[in-house]
């Protein structure tokens, strides 16, 4: 029994320092042999004690689940979306004092609560409608982030966010084809609720706790103290606490939550805001749904469920065949969503998606929000027939792969996205040319090349509806002033097969167009950005007579791609990451000033980052700094460095 007791101790805390503090000081075998002893142990004595870690392999699968009612309610929390609205909490807050309040990341789980007596984990129930749940015990049992036994003897409920990481769903998705799980939240909850054990298991789900619902004895005094208990007792806590004095502060970590939250393994909808200390908790109170001293500030939704009403196919600048998907409207991130695409034909049958079918869509870089992937097959569901003839030129499909091409270079939509492609942004930033005024063009004046925009005159777009005369002038100077444009832009603009922006940056560094033309296969692949396929398509490109009459076009049109004289300074070589506030210019400033010192700025702290500036109230940028190396300067040497006084 000694032994027994013995060997649950190291196990748990092995199982502690490899699952909550992501830290082992074994190697998994020692781990697995200590925990085979304990195992025959078991076998051999018929007993297994509370906390050993045999417990949590899960058990047989259970018929339903038991209802249990909660000690304390599970209260579920008050939303705010605006400014306003979180404004206004703290106005209400205030009149009982000047708190200091706790913000969190708010994840989008599935929320459950476990209960401790005398010092022994005894049940894990799911949330439900907050007075009561369902016993989960099994499934929760083969979650490894929570202790089976701790030092606190009173009764104790904590709750917590039962999460599956994206990496992990990502990883159960590669190994399972035929079963795709849809997003990390139904994924969690499926788990959770998810009548086998053995199936929890299969998806890793994790728990990450952040509140403690009640206490019999000694109860904490604040947040602050119930996150210290939890992580002291071992319990899996998300390492984001933040303590605010001002509601500049509150709205501050809120905004850098709303950044960071795109970077990390876990899903999440917002931040959750809390009045730190107990005392005003109990005077504020609850309202009969809400407590009053915390808010939730949720985050414009990624993701919405909506239904497929018919599919058509756009083809894009290669001739690529997209469907585009015309869905029930839908509220998205702010916007009325009616349109979402998928990548190819094959991704229709890969995501199961039919006409009528229930999707998933969620917001992407993109204009139009793309669909992750069917929730439920409806019944009558029609599924999309694959087009043998182009929509738009009837021209016979070409099938690669998982994609349909239209077969014609002339084809008309292809003509226009190929323009548009030109004109955009990123490219030849020529302001006002839509895909829409590009359309007209093609239609009614005949445009086709590139080099065809700069033969427009003020004479050609008179007698086009809407062309009055500021948008005539407007648009021929937005198309005059691209003939002076960076190489790189233009070499992305002209949309040689392969070449995305990063390349285009890297063959601009041979100077010119000329330079470009005459490199070998050889001297392309050397390049970082370019493999094999990019290096076949720039060759092919440039042999091409048609390509080469368009660049000669384009040059006697007046266009002349420059290259631009690269910064050198003290900063030269250097990456760099500013954080944290400067008390003597905004941050954009000092941007500016190292890039003009040959510095490249970078958002996020890497291993390439060569040096962090941090002001005042650096966050967990500095802290990843820290952790890898990378050294950390103030304000002044930034000055210092740049020759110049604070
Ligand atoms: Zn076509």
């Amino acid at each position: 029994m000694d032994r027994m007791q013995e060997l649950c101790e190291i196990l748990n805390r092995w199982a502690y320092e490899y699952y909550v503090l992501d830290d082992p000081s074994v190697p998994d075998r020692e781990y697995d042999r200590l925990y085979d002893e304990l195992r025959e142990l078991e076998r051999e004595t018929g007993t297994v004690l509370p906390q050993s870690p045999t417990r949590r392999v899960g058990g047989e699968p259970v018929k339903g689940f038991e209802r249990h009612t909660h000690i304390s309610r599970l209260y579920s929390l008050d939303k705010a979306v605006t400014e306003d609205e979180l404004s206004a909490f703290f106005t209400r807050v205030e009149k009982h004092g000047a708190p200091t309040y706790t913000v969190e990341y708010k994840f989008d789980g599935l929320t459950v609560c476990l209960t401790y007596e005398k010092g022994n984990f005894v049940r894990a129930t799911t949330r439900g409608n907050g007075v009561e749940g369902e016993d989960v015990t099994a499934q929760a049992l083969t979650v490894k982030s929570f202790p089976l036994k701790i030092s606190y003897q009173g009764t104790l409920e904590v709750r917590g966010e039962a999460i599956i990481r994206l990496s992990a769903l990502e990883k159960y998705n590669a190994a399972h084809p035929e079963e795709q799980l849809k997003n990390a939240r139904n994924a969690a909850a499926g788990a959770i609720r998810n009548l086998d054990p053995k199936v929890t298991a299969t998806r890793s789900p994790e728990i990450l706790f952040y509140d403690i619902n009640y206490m019999s004895e000694n109860p904490v005094a604040s947040q602050e103290e119930g996150m210290e208990f939890l992580r002291r007792e071992g319990f899996k806590t998300y390492p984001y606490f933040k303590i605010c004095k001002t509601f500049d502060e509150v709205t501050e970590a809120i905004d850098e939550i709303e950044i960071e939250r795109k970077k990390i393994d876990v899903l999440t909808d917002g931040a959750v805001v809390k009045v730190n200390e107990e005392s005003v908790r109990a005077e504020m109170g609850y309202t009969d749904k809400f407590p009053r001293w915390a808010i939730a500030f949720k985050f414009e939704a990624e993701e919405a469920e909506t239904t497929v009403h018919s599919v058509r196919w756009q083809v894009g600048r290669t001739g690529k065949l997209t469907p585009l998907a015309e869905v029930t409207p839908v509220e998205l991130a702010g916007a009325t969503v009616r349109r979402a695409t998928l990548n190819n034909f094959g991704d229709l049958t890969k995501k199961r998606v039919k006409v009528g079918s229930k999707v998933l869509i969620r917001r992407s870089n993109e204009v139009i929000p793309e669909i992750l992937g069917a929730v439920s097959e409806e019944e009558g569901g029609v599924p999309v027939e694959k087009p043998l003839f182009c929509p738009a030129c009837h021209s016979p499909v070409a099938e690669v792969g998982a994609n349909l091409f239209c077969t014609n270079e002339e084809c008309p939509p292809r003509v226009v996205q190929k323009l548009t492609h030109y004109c955009s942004k990123n490219a030849m930033d020529v302001e006002g040319m839509s895909e829409q005024t590009l359309s007209l063009f093609y239609d009614r004046l005949g445009v086709r090349r590139f080099s065809d925009l700069y033969h427009l005159t003020a004479e050609n777009l008179q007698g086009l509806e809407g062309f009055k005369e500021k948008k005539i002038a407007n648009l021929l100077g937005a198309v005059e002033k691209s003939k002076h444009i960076p190489l790189d832009r233009f070499l992305y603009a002209i949309g040689i097969g392969g070449i995305g922006r990063v390349a285009a940056r890297d063959l601009a560094a041979f100077g010119s167009l000329e330079a470009i033309a005459d490199l070998t296969f050889e001297e392309l692949v050397a390049l970082e950005n370019v493999g094999e396929i990019t290096a076949n398509a720039i060759l092919n490109y440039f042999a091409n007579g048609e390509n080469r009459a368009e660049l000669l076009r384009l040059k006697e049109a007046g266009v002349t791609p420059f290259v631009k004289e690269k910064n050198v300074g003290v900063f030269s070589g250097e990456t760099v990451v500013l954080t944290g506030t400067l008390s003597s210019m905004s941050r954009p400033e000092a941007q500016k000033l190292i890039e003009e010192a040959g510095g490249v700025c970078a958002n996020s702290v890497s291993s390439k980052v060569t040096l962090v500036i941090a002001g005042e109230k650096a966050g967990s940028k500095l802290d990843k700094a820290q952790k890898l190396g990378i050294p950390v300067v103030g304000e002044e040497e930034l000055f210092a460095r740049l020759g110049r006084k604070s």
